[in-house]
């Protein structure tokens, strides 16, 4: 019985059949066990009679003994043999949240995306859109703040002439570039319009705001 064992598992012919008579033996250990080339019949093949045997053998023990299968499997986790991939875990299909390719991870895997490139390209999108915030609550701090200057300031807004728009805002944009790191009037006009449209648009718009038609 147990050359008989040693002989199947050199030969490797069913891995199966191996399990159930090592689980089935009485004197076999994991310890030991001498695999492949170690051991003495390596390379020494089964005749039919004897694996037809100890296939129907297996089958009976499938069929029959409720538990043998769970003793299969645990025998095999004791081995080593799952961590070699004869065992696999439980797989599972899932589809990447950036470009929907399917992959294949296991079951308690945290994975979500296809590659590392489709995580980068998360993250990247993650810092932009914090990035954007930010810049939209400065942008809407800036719009405030214009609003604030112009109404306290209301007699100067309203009494600017249109050729002479520098000389009055060269004070707002200073405090603006002072309290928000921003001196481009670019940006500044971006913060009030959503786009640049230049000095004399935001001078009419404080007027608006002085004569209280912009809130
Ligand atoms: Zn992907």
């Amino acid at each position: 019985m147990r050359n008989c064992l040693r002989f199947i598992r050199s030969c490797h012919f069913s891995l199966t059949s191996t399990i159930s008579e090592w689980i089935n033996s009485s004197e076999t250990t994991i310890n030991k066990a001498a695999f492949g080339e170690l051991n003495g019949h390596y390379n020494l093949k089964h005749n039919k009679n004897s694996k037809k045997r100890i296939g129907e053998h297996t089958k009976k023990l499938w069929a029959t003994e409720g538990t043998t299968k769970q003793r299969m499997i645990e025998g095999l986790r004791k081995s080593g043999l799952a961590q070699k991939g004869k065992l696999k875990k439980e797989r599972q299909t899932r589809f990447c949240e950036v470009c929907g390719q399917k992959f294949i991870v296991i079951v308690t895997s945290p994975q979500k995306f296809c590659s590392q490139s489709c995580a980068g390209k998360v993250a990247i999108k993650k810092a932009t859109d914090i990035y954007v915030g930010n810049r939209l609550k400065i942008h809407e701090a800036i719009k405030d703040y214009i609003i604030q200057w112009s109404k306290e300031n209301r007699e100067i807004v309203l009494e600017t002439p249109l050729n002479k728009i520098k000389t009055t805002i060269k004070p707002l944009l200073d405090d603006i570039q002072k309290h928000f790191g921003v001196k481009d009037f670019r940006v500044i006009s971006k913060a009030v319009f959503g786009e640049d449209r230049g000095r004399k648009e935001l001078i009419k718009y404080m007027k608006q705001v002085c004569n209280e038609k912009v809130c």
